[in-house]
């Protein structure tokens, strides 16, 4: 026996060296419903404390005033690019300073606000809203609503663009525009899911000369997906339900990394989930991060894909003319389809309710990083 059992001993000992090495974070089993119908009730109870409601509470807050957790706000806009820190920890006041004021007149500006340095209701509603974790600024610069032409001077085709790209307009480069993708071993994604992800790259290569193909390679793969939760090994924590809802990084990394805490709907109708819950559409987060996986930011058209936010209970997967045009100016059209049918107007965009129900007590779901936790 004493035999048999040191055998037994080595045997899994050497079966332990033979495994991979683990990942710098345990992969999570994402909450991923089928349909909005699916998701337990108890779980969209207390929404209403998620994310960054708090920030309701600065209402009526002016300039010169000083305000408990005022910090917490100007954290919110150092992470989304529209604070400098004096220092690496981002330690600020909880004064309405200048700073402050500056802030939220960019912020306004990129969300077709009116631009007041206030935080007027108008501003707070968004603030709230849940977010793609990618910042609207980078470097100090912000590109996200600077009214580029997109046609030629005297066209009277959409004058305006407001796509943007990542600093020094990384893209894929020409010799590698077939992609492979890769789901997190551990995330154990079955089809129908896999399948979200398919459609959303399909819109970006129905006009481009992209193309994408799932592998099992995960560790080889161009793009890799993965949802996490809270810190997870590259800086950007999540915050939990609401807050910021994913993130991806510019090419060539290749990194899109979702917030395992988020209800996540795969399929069916998710306009008509419980005005209580907060369902997320997976598809729409996935077109809105690939976007930043090809090389496009923000934009400030609010019918974009690359609009920073998606609120809660909305479907918003189609292109629309400014994502296209920002896309092209990075890859080209797609030499086989006419690139125009891939982009509808305003009217017939697959969109609800961002733009109709947004209001002081909608709980907008947006893709991002978080940082939550260690703000409110
Ligand atoms: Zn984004
Ligand atoms: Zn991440």
């Amino acid at each position: 026996m004493k035999s048999l059992s040191t055998f037994t001993t080595s045997f899994v000992f050497l079966a332990f060296l033979a495994l991979p090495l683990p990942p710098l974070t345990t992969p999570v089993n994402a909450r991923l419903f089928p349909n909005v119908s699916a998701i337990p009730p108890s779980l969209a109870a207390n929404i209403r404390s998620a994310g960054w409601d708090a920030f309701r509470g600065f209402a009526g807050c002016h300039p010169g005033e000083a305000r408990p957790g005022l910090s917490k706000l100007k954290q919110y806009f150092h992470y989304f690019g529209y604070m400098q820190s004096s220092s690496s920890l981002g330690n600020f006041t909880d004064d309405y300073d200048d700073s402050l004021a500056d802030a939220i007149r960019t912020y306004q500006k990129n969300f077709n606000l009116n631009v007041t340095g206030d935080l007027d209701s108008a501003t707070l509603s968004h603030l709230v809203m849940p977010r793609c974790g990618n910042p609207d600024i980078v470097n100090g610069t912000t590109s996200m609503n600077s009214g580029k032409a997109s046609a030629p001077v005297g066209s009277r085709l959409h004058a305006v663009g407001h796509y943007s790209f990542f600093p020094g307009t990384p893209r894929w480069p020409s010799g590698q525009l077939d992609l492979t993708y890769a789901f997190l071993p551990g995330n154990n994604l079955d089809a129908k899911t896999r399948q979200v992800f398919a459609r959303a790259f399909q819109r970006w290569s129905e006009v481009t000369p992209l193309t994408f193909n799932e592998t099992s390679n995960y560790r080889r793969a161009n793009i890799r997906i993965g949802f996490y939760t809270g810190d997870h090994g590259d800086g950007e924590p999540f915050d939990g339900v609401m807050g910021t809802l994913a993130h991806a990084f510019s090419p060539p990394n290749g990194l899109f990394h979702l917030d395992g805490a988020e209800n996540w709907v795969v399929g069916g109708d998710v306009t008509t989930a419980s005005s209580d819950s907060d369902a997320i559409d997976l598809e729409s987060v996935a077109v809105h991060e690939i976007g930043h996986l090809l090389g496009l930011g923000h934009s400030s058209v609010e019918e974009s894909i690359m609009y920073p936010t998606i609120s809660s209970r909305t479907r918003k997967v189609q292109l629309t003319s400014d994502d296209v045009s920002g896309i092209q100016v990075l890859y080209g059209s797609n030499p086989n389809s006419n690139a125009s049918e891939a982009t509808t107007s305003t009217q017939d965009r697959e969109t609800s309710g961002s733009s109709t129900r947004v209001g002081n007590d909608l709980v907008g779901a947006i893709l991002a990083v978080g940082f939550l936790s260690a703000f409110l």
